[in-house]
């Protein structure tokens, strides 16, 4: 049985299954979850890994790091971006 036919035609859910081991590799925003069928999202490369954040919660990332910590592993590492002219 062909398996990459059956994933190209739909019957096998890419993604979907509860075993995969590579969470970071789902193409959703780490914050709300929303995947790129409602909202365009960038991609983060950090720690080895690519996380996925969409255009909402990109600020909250560059502002406010300490919320996304327990989202984004390593985020309590991340300092606020502050723009003060
Ligand atoms: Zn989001």
């Amino acid at each position: 049985m062909d398996l990459t036919a059956e994933r190209e035609a739909g019957f096998i859910a890419a993604g979907e299954n509860a075993t995969m081991p590579d969470e970071s590799q789902k193409k959703e925003c780490i914050a709300c979850r929303k995947n790129t069928d409602e909202v365009p999202l960038f991609s983060l490369a950090y720690r080895g890994s690519t996380f996925w954040i969409c255009p909402q919660h990109f600020p909250v990332l560059i502002h406010r790091p300490a919320d996304l910590i327990g989202l984004l592993p390593g985020a309590e590492k991340l300092r606020p971006s502050e723009i003060e002219d």
